[in-house]
């Protein structure tokens, strides 16, 4: 099979969805299709207490999580699939954000009963600002949940992208009779059990009349008609392009509509698109392989002290053993340890194109948002953006005497990217910025195991971070609540204790640009 067929087949995409929306279950329904696992309640462990047969992270078995399954790899149909788990609930990291830049499309899923919620909310600003295709799955229709309408409002309104709903739900919870499917002209049967009926609605009257004559139905027909006129029309250029979203109506845990949602997603989901780099857009087709780092994960175990980095691969294809070059140094590197993932096992990979995900032995060279390149050509992968951080800690080492260390591994650290590092403007203080509490954990426990380093964190709370436009700064108008700070790159930032006191000061410095990362980039 040549390239171009390889790349047609990938659709690398990652799931996302507050806590409890039902990724798991979704995610298992997904795998069940690809035949990667023969019963539900196999994958991750958190709440069944199950772990992964790794010993990957100390810290994240301790916690139950599991970081092997980060990338779920398998073909289904004549696709070559590869879901991007994003971390959720104390998880939640800047690799969840920095993981939505190596995806083409985006799942999101929404509980029906409750609407879009606040996690929904950050991930889907990260997957607008890059202008990645965005699909919906609005989840547990088996319950009584919210207006259809109304969910299509709110994702509108709270969201800022329109929606075409691409099937339609016939009353809900103990009144759901099923879904009616705009796409196919057909209605499909909720029986309770995970066997669909499916019938071409201009048979209904004959074929399910019990269901045809439902005032539910009929009302669901007058609905429709509603959507027919004032609604979206499809297009899929326009989901391609992240401006449209299409929705689909479903039960993860019944396993209902899910199937045919995941072969329409596979249908208009983007294969790898050429990707933008310091020299030009680099074509998924072009020969030479090329692809970037967007994640790096150590390992906490001391017996197995090695390093994960996550590769993208953009162009070309990789092989085992083959010599790239690090753009960023200019050194070349022969990648023979080179692994590929599936929920759990990590197995070596020979071969892999433009979508695929690898993860390659780190011998300490590389950092966050490094490209890597085969054959003649020097280039760099467009930067990866700097996340918003929202909890804050002042850090010092506990002991004075091994301030070298301390130092030495916060750089190193922060230069990974494994946290963000600020600088109080009056005091010099250093002050520590992530998006998860497993941030800190993280870079607590490699600062004693790594470098050696005691330290000691304040909590400065969770803030709201905004950049400020400009390098001249009126210190008298910054205090403790409104904090004044340099990020690493020496640019001045104000982490505000809360909503307030940040509404109060925007409007009070109406001469201050703030930027908020998330909507600017
Ligand atoms: P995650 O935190 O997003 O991964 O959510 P889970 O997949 O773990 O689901 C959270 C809870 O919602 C679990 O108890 C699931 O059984 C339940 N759940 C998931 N999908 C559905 C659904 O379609 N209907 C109902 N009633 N419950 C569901």
């Amino acid at each position: 099979m040549n390239l171009k067929q390889e790349i047609d087949k990938r659709k690398t995409f990652a799931i996302i969805s507050h806590p409890d929306a039902g990724k798991t279950t979704l995610t298992e329904k997904l795998l069940l299709f690809g035949n990667v696992i023969r019963s539900a309640g196999t994958v991750k462990g958190k709440k069944s207490g199950k772990f992964a047969a790794s010993d990957w992270m100390e810290i994240e078995k301790k916690r139950g999580i599991s970081v092997t399954s980060s990338v779920m790899s398998f073909p289904y149909h004549d696709f070559h699939v590869n879901i991007l788990d994003t971390p959720g609930h104390e998880d939640f990291s800047e690799d969840t954000y920095r993981t939505l830049t190596a995806v083409d499309s985006v799942v999101m899923i929404i509980d029906s009963t409750k609407g879009v919620e606040p996690q929904t909310i950050k991930l889907f600003k990260v997957c607008r600002m890059r202008g990645i295709p965005i699909f919906t799955f609005m989840n547990k229709l088996d319950r009584e949940g919210r207006d259809p309408l109304e969910l299509l409002a709110e994702i509108e309104e709270v969201l800022g992208i329109e929606s075409y709903p691409m099937n339609w739900p016939v009353g809900m919870g103990k009144r759901f009779l099923g879904i009616y499917d705009r796409y196919s002209e057909s209605f499909v049967r909720f029986n309770g059990n995970e066997e669909e009926s499916v019938y071409k609605v201009d048979e209904m009257e004959e074929k399910a009349a019990d269901i045809y004559e439902n005032p539910t139905y009929q009302d669901t027909l007058g609905e429709l008609e509603l959507l027919n006129e004032a609604g979206n029309d499809f297009d899929p250029e326009r989901v391609r392009k992240g401006e449209l979203t299409p929705v689909f109506f479903g039960s993860a845990l019944s396993n209902f509509g899910v199937q045919t949602f995941f072969d329409t997603f596979l249908q208009f989901a983007a294969s790898p698109q050429p990707r933008r780099t310091n020299e030009g857009f680099i074509e998924p087709e072009k020969q030479d392989f090329s692809g970037y780092v967007f994640k790096i994960q150590a390992n906490m175990n001391t017996k197995h002290r090695d390093r994960i980095a996550f590769l993208r691969i953009c162009s070309g294809t990789f092989e085992r053993g083959m010599s790239v070059t690090l753009s960023r140094t200019n050194k070349i590197i022969k990648l023979s340890q080179s692994q590929s993932f599936m929920a759990g096992d990590r197995e070596t990979v020979d071969v892999a194109y433009p979508g695929d995900i690898i993860g390659i032995y780190d011998p300490n060279a590389y950092q966050i948002g490094d490209t890597l390149t085969a054959g003649k050509d020097r280039f760099e992968y467009e930067e990866l953006p700097q996340f918003p951080p929202e909890m804050f800690k002042k850090v010092r080492a506990k002991n004075v005497m091994k301030s070298k260390q301390f130092k030495k591994g916060i750089d190193q650290l922060v230069q990974e990217g494994a946290i963000q590092l600020f600088r109080q403007e009056l005091t010099d203080d250093i002050i520590l910025g992530a998006v998860g509490q497993l941030q800190f954990e993280v870079f607590e426990e490699r600062m004693r195991s790594e470098y050696n380093a005691e330290i000691e964190f304040t909590s400065l709370g969770d803030r709201i971070a905004r950049w400020i436009d400009g390098d001249k700064v009126d210190r008298k108008k910054f205090d403790n609540r409104s904090m004044l700070v340099k990020d690493r790159y020496g640019q001045y930032a104000v982490l505000f204790e809360n909503e307030f006191t940040y509404r109060y000061f925007r409007d009070n410095n109406k001469d201050i640009k703030l930027i908020d990362l998330l909507e600017s980039n």
